[in-house]
């Protein structure tokens, strides 16, 4: 949105600066999220009472009405609606009257390609690959909000890449609503696999990292063809959410602990120096000390390298947010706190394996006296005493590994 401005002969600026016009790119995956969107929303236009504001996106999507109570707000636009942003604006601008555009989502049934962006980072950019989600977990809000499946055409995807390749990037992470539905929209077979092998081939580009996927995609077919790709990052991020059957099934997820333990196995012995990392929601309603427990030893079972633990919070309009047995905020909070505590012990331990060894760094930027990068299964790494640090951002460079220090791994150049 902030590009489309730019190219129609807009200024941007920053948010804590005075502006013409604010647009509020709100989120509404909690009920936090959503007071926040309501705050900033009144901060900007403290800032300049004459503003437009403009409220776009998830938040206004699902709930327009929370929004069209806001006296500050000009403009409500749903989340199909920020591609003709600056058409909204100036339709404002000259006609002096509230808009609310909010096209029904669930109908939407192509992607909405925004085409090429630029990029500000040097190193690693974000590809989206496509939007929406048709799982309905019973937690999750982001259905309502971005619609069903809707995947990026292959070339689309591609181009964009080549282009920013060719302004020196090294690594795309492939992201989107859930990537393990790529493709599925397409109704040709076409899959996450095609999309991947296509990247692959892409001249120059170093590293492909997926971000979040569904556990159940990891199959012995999609190994044995994601094996053959050479720039595929080490680095899975399986999101489990709960290691108890029981839980699994309030939250709608569609596997079962053992599932999940063998897709693990096989990314195991398909990559042997491969980071696990997931997301786990403790406090989920009615989980029991003992779903607790058997979520506790699961995770212990598995050691994944990170782990992102999250307590659950109630959001509005879903089905967990009417569910009996809400589990207390101070059970919540132990329960979150033995989780970290073991997700600080297993990561340690998954560093050490690689103390004395050899890797392949690609560094990003300089810390104070260090340069820091990732290798491809997301270790942090960072080397210090080179003439000139600055140097080394955007290469891939051997590092010999010496020692731990904090959470990152600290050696000297090959
Ligand atoms: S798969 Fe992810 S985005 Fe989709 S409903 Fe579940 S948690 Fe939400």
């Amino acid at each position: 949105m902030l590009q489309k401005f730019v190219e129609a002969g807009y200024e941007a600026v920053s948010f804590e600066e005075k502006a013409d016009i604010y647009v509020i790119n709100t989120c509404t995956v909690t009920n936090m999220s959503d007071k926040k969107s309501r705050q900033i929303i009144r901060r900007a236009k403290c800032k300049n009472k004459n503003s437009i504001i403009a409220a776009v996106g998830c938040y206004a999507q699902v709930a327009k009405k929370d929004l069209e109570n806001i006296p500050e707000i000009d403009l409500v636009l749903g989340t199909n609606e920020k591609n003709n942003i600056v058409k909204y604006i100036e339709e404002y601008i000259e006609e002096k009257k509230d808009v609310e555009e909010i096209s029904d989502v669930m109908n939407q049934k192509e992607f909405l390609d925004f085409g090429s962006i630029t990029y500000t980072e040097k190193t690693r950019a974000v590809i989206k690959v496509q939007d929406g989600c048709d799982r309905f977990c019973s937690y999750c809000i982001i259905p309502y909000a971005r619609g069903r499946v809707r995947s990026r055409r292959i070339e689309s995807i591609v181009n964009e890449i080549e282009k920013i390749v060719n302004k020196g990037i090294k690594e795309v992470v492939i992201t989107g609503i859930h990537v393990a539905s790529y493709g599925k929209d397409f109704k040709d077979g076409t899959s996450l696999i095609d999309l991947l092998e296509a990247i692959n081939q892409i001249d120059r580009l170093e590293r492909i990292r997926l971000s979040s996927i569904e556990p159940t995609i990891i199959t012995k077919e999609f190994l044995e063809r994601l094996v053959k790709l050479n720039k595929v990052c080490e680095h899975f991020h399986l999101s489990l959410q709960s290691g108890c059957d029981q839980t699994l099934k309030r939250m709608n997820r569609r596997y079962s602990t053992s599932d999940f333990e063998k897709c693990t196995e096989l990314l195991r012995k398909a990559y042997p120096n491969v980071a696990l990392t997931t997301d786990v929601i403790v406090g989920f309603p009615g989980e029991t000390e003992e779903e607790f427990n058997k979520t506790y030893n699961f995770l212990d079972k598995i050691k994944f390298y990170q782990m992102h633990i999250f307590k659950y919070s109630q959001r509005k309009g879903t089905k967990a947010a009417e569910m009996e047995n809400q589990v207390l905020p101070q059970i919540k909070e132990e329960r979150s706190k033995k989780l970290i505590n073991l997700s600080e012990k297993n990561e340690i331990e998954f560093l050490n394996k690689f103390i004395n060894k050899e890797l392949s760094v690609l560094f990003e930027q300089t810390e104070g006296e260090y340069c820091v990068g990732h290798t491809s299964n997301y270790l942090r790494v960072g080397v210090k005493n080179i003439k000139d640090l600055k140097s080394l951002e955007n290469t891939i460079r051997n590092v010999n590994v010496q020692k731990i220090e904090k959470d990152i791994l600290i050696g000297s150049l090959k």
